[in-house]
């Protein structure tokens, strides 16, 4: 928790739950990634926070944005973004979203299909394309495989289509997994997508970019390796594939960028032991907080994404507990297999925040299941 969002938090006590950004702390994870790897163009992904602060202040760093969706491209162009410096990531895009953005001049599409690529020859005709390589997400514990991506094989044949269609076959992406805990991820996919980006120069096609997509990581419970070594092994993998003759470079970080500049803060609503230990669920004391899954702590499905928690009592005799949210639904369960403790004295009616919550937060909370408010959010 930075000192700006500490203070913030004791001086005007907002009601929870509510996410605090310190929008100081997002600047300097973009000067510190930008730092690390000098050479690739930050573009900054809209969907882990697109609050226009947020936004805002990644636009008078000089950021780029990627953008999965027409109205994330119209916030970023609220924002002050040139529609130069967007790119649309997402290979599955609706036609009426393509045209709008090929209109408001943004220059650059994802696709990972010959289906996506004949729409965007037809709608977004003569623009700048590249495809999106299917790649190992082992140590991503969000990992985005399976739903995109396509082969190396495939990959090489749509590129050549890409020219054949009048639009410009620009590069390759590929994606290693969201919080991805190692960095031999990016080493693997970038000895993929060198090898056939050779190919396609040798195949004639003037290709002339890799987009390493995002997944850097935000400490969490558990230490992750810093962005340095990240950017050591790409460099050193980027070295090994391309020699001096560099692509233009990409990077796609959302969580590395907001993650830890948010706090959600939250109030216990009920600590309860119900049963003994004779029972099925083991006498273990539950602690229910007024936000859970559906108040936008999505990623805590399958206990993939561990928050680290503060309270009153850090520093008191802690015991084992279950984390649930406030709704009547079973779903609504952020911790019970991951070890969590949490102070005994831990009471009703007390504050609980939750670390590192920056991404992924505030646009995955549901609008008023339960009746609950959706999650309120102050930036400073
Ligand atoms: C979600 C996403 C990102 C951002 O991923 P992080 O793991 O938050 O860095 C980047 N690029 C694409 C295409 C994405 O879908």
């Amino acid at each position: 928790m930075t000192p700006k969002i500490a203070q913030y938090l004791a001086v005007q006590a907002p009601a929870t739950p509510c996410l605090v950004v310190d929008v100081d702390r997002v600047e300097e994870r973009y000067r510190e990634l930008h730092a690390a790897l000098p050479l690739a163009r930050i573009y900054y992904a809209v969907k882990a926070n697109p609050a226009m602060p947020v936004l805002e202040r990644l636009t008078s760093l000089g950021s780029s944005f990627d953008a999965a969706s027409w109205e994330e491209i119209e916030l970023c162009l609220q924002a002050g973004a040139r529609a130069s410096d967007i790119s649309f990531g997402n290979t599955i895009k609706k036609v009426s979203s393509i045209v709008r953005a090929h209109a408001a001049g943004v220059p650059m599409f994802a696709f990972d299909s010959a289906e996506e690529l004949d729409k965007l020859a037809r709608h977004a005709p003569g623009s700048r394309v590249y495809c999106r390589i299917l790649v190992e997400n082992a140590g991503a514990e969000w990992p985005l495989s399976r739903k995109f991506g396509t082969t190396v094989e495939h990959a090489h044949a749509l590129m050549l289509q890409a020219r054949e269609l009048g639009l410009d076959p620009f590069g390759l992406s590929f994606h290693v997994g969201s919080q991805q805990t190692t960095t031999d991820a990016y080493e693997a996919a970038i000895g993929r997508v060198g090898m056939l980006f050779t190919d396609l120069v040798q195949a004639g096609l003037d290709i002339r970019m890799v987009n390493l997509g995002g997944g850097f990581p935000t400490r969490y419970r558990e230490d992750v390796p810093e962005i340095d070594e990240f950017a050591f092994a790409i460099t050193r993998a980027l070295t090994a594939a391309f020699g001096n003759a560099l692509p233009e470079l990409l990077v796609e970080p959302g969580r590395y960028i907001v993650g830890d500049a948010g706090v959600v803060s939250s109030e216990v609503v009920l600590v309860s032991r119900r049963g003994d230990s004779s029972q099925a669920n083991g006498g273990k004391r539950w602690v229910y907080l007024d936000i859970g899954r559906f108040g936008g702590l999505a990623e805590t499905e399958g206990e993939s994404i561990r928050y680290q928690m503060r309270t009153p009592h850090d520093g008191g005799r802690t015991g084992p507990v279950a984390i649930a949210g406030p709704t009547c639904d079973g779903a609504d369960i952020l911790y019970e297999r991951s070890d969590y403790r949490l102070p005994l004295d831990l009471a009703s009616g007390e504050r609980v925040e939750l670390l590192s919550t920056g991404a992924y937060v505030s646009t995955y909370c549901s609008t008023r299941f339960n009746g609950f408010a959706p999650l309120a959010e102050h930036y400073i």
